[in-house]
């Protein structure tokens, strides 16, 4: 039985504890998802994030009602900002921010896709940074803690 009551619970598996594991350039987007999602529930869980080929993944955890319902009104509402925010990111430069598009490469034996404009499509991918390096918005989620 997982604690989702625990507010430290819900920081922790919330979007901005993810933030830093993408490029600077998608940190302004899911920091708005993560505030139009507190408006839904200020303590909804991430249940699953990744990028896979450059693309976005995201799931948050259902909610349930007192009866043990699921709460289909809020998991309608959060897979509608979830989605809308997946595909800005398909249109967003993961490493400033700018109109960007899928932008496949080779590197070694593998082959990947970034998200990248026309300026920064030939820089190397984004590595995740430690916690509390470098970039603003990340650094200012961290002192405020939540919603
Ligand atoms: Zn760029």
């Amino acid at each position: 039985m997982t604690d989702l009551g625990s507010p430290a619970t819900a920081n922790g598996r919330q979007i901005p504890a993810w933030i830093p594991t993408v490029g600077p350039g998608w940190a302004a987007l899911l920091t708005d998802l993560h505030a139009r999602l507190c408006e839904l529930d200020e303590e909804y869980q991430v249940e699953d994030f990744s990028v896979d080929s450059g693309r976005l993944r995201l799931h948050v955890a259902d909610r349930y009602d007192a009866t043990g319902e699921v709460d289909v009104v809020f998991a309608d509402a959060a897979v509608q900002l979830i989605d809308d925010a997946v595909r800005a990111s398909a249109q967003t430069c993961d490493r400033c921010g700018a109109p960007g598009r899928p932008r496949f490469r080779g590197r070694g034996r593998s082959v990947g896709s970034l998200v990248r404009c026309d300026d920064c499509r030939t820089a190397p991918p984004v590595q995740p940074r430690p916690e509390g390096a470098r970039t603003r918005p990340v650094q200012e989620l961290s002192a405020s803690g939540r919603c």
